[in-house]
């Protein structure tokens, strides 16, 4: 009993130093996102991985005092939150399309999700959305992720893609004999509700489905419709039930208008959306998570890749009318959040959309709150993260150019933290 209560006195002398611990950090310049403004000489004070105060120099001077604070300069540089990207698939890479995709096993592409997960978090992302993942995979990762025991960014996983039996969801590659179907396949109001039901005793955070056609899969025509009203209604209101939002896979205006009807809260890809469409978002605050940079990807490397000719044909019709669209999105003001689709081409370039939304029609600040505090709202973490403000977790990031005169900068970040922890210095 003695030797018991010793030796945790003597762990909690040794743990005591770790979790009192203060890091301050000095910030050149720091981005508010939510005010749209950068400030001078910003000194964060971070505790227990959450920031507990942003003060000036006299704060600093007398937190000097005590030797356990720890330092980090970033007075040369552009200090920003951590960014996030509303759409991943972390257990796919950009190399493995069509046929070569039924050759990866299911711990194959969770491996997959490991080393993206660190890519991703490398590359300045603390959060992200994965949405669709085969066998529950990305909540595996996202366990590991929250255990400590793989590096990554905060996770918030779909599970299995919800999608009617032949749709975009579905895994169309082989013929009849060999009775494929993925995982997410469901018909009618109970059959979705039950799938709902199952990704959330599985743990998934978020509900995903695909409402139309799309690009990758073999025999969808990209602007039909995939599910009726009153199956789209019985998703949306089987996750609010659950406490879950929904974000629906659509390309085309008919799906578009009815899953914001459904009451989703964000449509991803919306590539043809009209301009009914766009006002019908405004009206409900749905949010529109455009992947407007993966087409160049997909039409330049995409055949390497294993993409089909299918497919390609289909992205040749689709990536210039969705930046028009987007640009006509931006301009109505309607919600956009920052989602990419990494996964179909490499994690870790994440970034590399920012500077195509400026392109079209963004200016720089704009798209780094969609990538921070306004994908932090879409996914009810706004309290948690998405800005740099006492009370949220520190995720901060910071580059040594500005990137609000070249947003890509963004593209090759140089210091990452998550949660009080430097990944990257
Ligand atoms: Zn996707």
């Amino acid at each position: 009993m003695i030797k018991h209560s010793l030796i945790t006195a003597l762990l909690c002398l040794l743990a005591a130093p770790a979790f009192a611990q203060t890091t301050i950090i000095h910030a050149g310049k720091m981005i508010d996102v939510e005010s749209g403004k950068v400030l001078q000489d910003q000194y964060i004070f971070v505790e227990d991985g959450v920031i507990t105060n942003i003060g000036t120099k006299a704060d600093v001077k007398a937190a000097k005092k005590d030797s356990a604070v720890k330092f980090i300069d970033l007075s040369k540089m552009t200090v920003l939150p951590g960014l996030s990207d509303s759409h991943v698939h972390l257990t796919s890479d950009g190399k493995t399309h069509g046929y070569k995709t039924l050759g990866v096993s299911l711990p194959r592409a969770t491996i997959n999700g490991v080393m993206n997960a660190e890519k991703t978090l490398m590359a300045g992302f603390t959060s992200v959305r994965n949405l669709g993942a085969p066998g529950f995979a990305d909540i595996a990762l996202m366990n590991a992720v929250d255990d400590g025991d793989v590096i990554g960014p905060r996770i918030i996983p779909a599970g299995r893609s919800l999608g009617i039996t032949g749709g975009h969801c579905d895994s169309n590659l082989l013929p009849h004999k060999y009775k494929d179907k993925a995982g997410g396949g469901a018909d009618g109001p109970w059959g979705v509700r039950t799938k709902v039901r199952e990704n959330n005793k599985y743990g998934a955070k978020v509900i995903k489905f695909c409402g139309t056609g799309g690009v990758l899969s073999t025999g969808t025509k990209i602007g039909a419709q995939q599910y009726s009203f009153v199956e789209m209604k019985a998703i949306v209101d089987e996750a609010a039930l659950l406490g879950l939002k929904v974000a629906v896979h659509a390309h085309g205006e008919d799906g578009i208008n009815t899953a914001i009807r459904a009451g989703v809260d964000s449509v991803e890809h919306a590539s043809f959306i009209s301009d009914a469409g766009i006002k019908a978002a405004k009206e409900r605050g749905t949010y529109l998570s455009m992947d407007i940079y993966v087409s160049d990807y997909i039409l330049s490397e995409g055949e390497e890749a294993g993409i089909l000719e299918e497919s390609l044909a289909k992205e040749r019709t689709v990536g210039k009318k969705q930046r028009e669209r987007f640009q006509a999105a931006v301009r109505s003001g309607v919600n956009i959040a920052y989602g990419t689709d990494a996964g179909v081409y490499p994690h870790g370039l994440n970034a590399r959309q920012l500077s195509y939304m400026v392109k079209w029609g963004m200016r720089p600040v704009q798209a780094v709150q969609t990538a921070t505090i306004g994908n932090a709202t879409l996914f009810g973490m706004q309290d948690k993260t998405g800005s740099i403000s006492v009370g949220k977790f520190a995720d901060i990031i910071a580059v040594d150019g500005d990137p609000l005169a070249d947003i890509k900068e963004l593209e090759d970040v140089d210091f990452v933290m998550k949660g009080g922890v430097v990944y990257k210095d």
